[in-house]
């Protein structure tokens, strides 16, 4: 594996059909399974690594948000990977940049509302991702539902020739879905956590008995929530997976996300369900702890 910090270098290093996973680092099993898909499926693997400032509308999220390029570095060459792209916030940005990429109606819900600023951020590293790498195929995890319709779209209107994928979120062992946030919930506060997926996976089984009315799936998820004090839901909502635009019943794929904070970490999960499978896709879980607690 080679480390490297300058787009240049990743296209002289890559070869053949080439499938990135942006990340912004410290890796769990979450992004490793990203990265084993786009394994499979390509000829070079390209893993990025960077904290995108310009995504983060509170700078204390952004000092405070995780990172340790040596533990990332043993997980991405374990897992494969033939060039990991780690650049500098100067590199990235050389200059304040003036263009910024807009995707409008889908950034104007959910975490859109609870954070301004985050998904043109996010568009905007994105796609300078992939006019840099210039990749066949990139990988996004489910996790993030509204920034997988998002990045599509942005790859649909300005013609990236990306095959944009999305893969099943994972959970740990008791349903909680893998965040590097994970590591910074109190242990008594854990059981609060879990209702999140637990509301979630009520709203499911109700979809999965054949209920399509996005009020009676809303109110199940809300029921999970009971009367926790250390639970502060900022919403609940279905969207349609096409363009994360709200809908009333789910007659196409569609997801219901939650974003919560549990004491100070705010936590976001979703479940997709899909009408013509009649399934809903609670994700993948972990049977053993996440290399998160370990010892890398
Ligand atoms: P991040 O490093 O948090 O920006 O995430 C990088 C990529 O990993 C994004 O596409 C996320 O959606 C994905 N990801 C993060 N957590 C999970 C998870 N628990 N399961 C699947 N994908 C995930």
């Amino acid at each position: 594996m080679k480390t490297v910090g300058i787009f240049a270098e990743v296209r002289e290093l890559a070869v053949g059909r080439i499938g990135l996973v942006p990340t912004m680092g410290f890796l769990h099993e979450g992004h490793l399974s990203l990265i084993e898909a786009a394994r499979r499926e390509n000829d070079s693997v390209v893993v990025s690594v960077f904290v995108n400032p310009l995504q983060f509308n509170e700078p204390s999220d952004l000092d405070s948000y995780p990172r340790d390029p040596d533990r990332d570095a043993t997980l991405i060459r374990a897992a494969g990977v033939d060039v990991l792209f780690l650049p500098d916030a100067g590199t990235m940005y050389p200059t304040e940049p003036l263009t910024r990429v807009e995707v409008r109606e889908v950034s104007d819900r959910m975490e859109g509302l609870s954070r301004p600023g985050h998904f043109s951020g996010v568009a905007t590293v994105v796609a300078k991702l992939f006019a840099g790498i210039q990749p066949n195929a990139a990988y996004f995890g489910r996790k993030d539902a509204q920034q997988l319709s998002l990045v599509r779209r942005m790859a649909t209107d300005l013609s990236f020739p990306v095959d944009v994928r999305g893969l099943p979120i994972v959970r740990e062992f008791d349903g909680l879905a893998l965040s590097s946030r994970n590591l910074t919930i109190e242990d008594h506060l854990r059981d609060s956590a879990l209702t999140l997926s637990r509301s979630l996976f009520g709203a499911a089984d109700l979809f999965e008995s054949g209920e399509r009315s996005v009020k009676a799936l809303l109110l199940a998820a809300h029921s999970g929530f009971g009367k926790d004090p250390s639970v502060d839901v900022e919403y609940i909502d279905v969207a349609r997976v096409s363009d994360a635009s709200i809908v009333d019943e789910i007659r196409e794929p569609a997801f219901i996300a939650i974003a919560a904070r549990i004491g100070s970490v705010r936590l976001i999960d979703n479940v997709t369900l899909d009408p013509v499978t009649e399934r809903a896709d609670r994700g993948i879980r972990l049977n053993e702890p996440s290399v998160l607690y370990g010892d890398i």
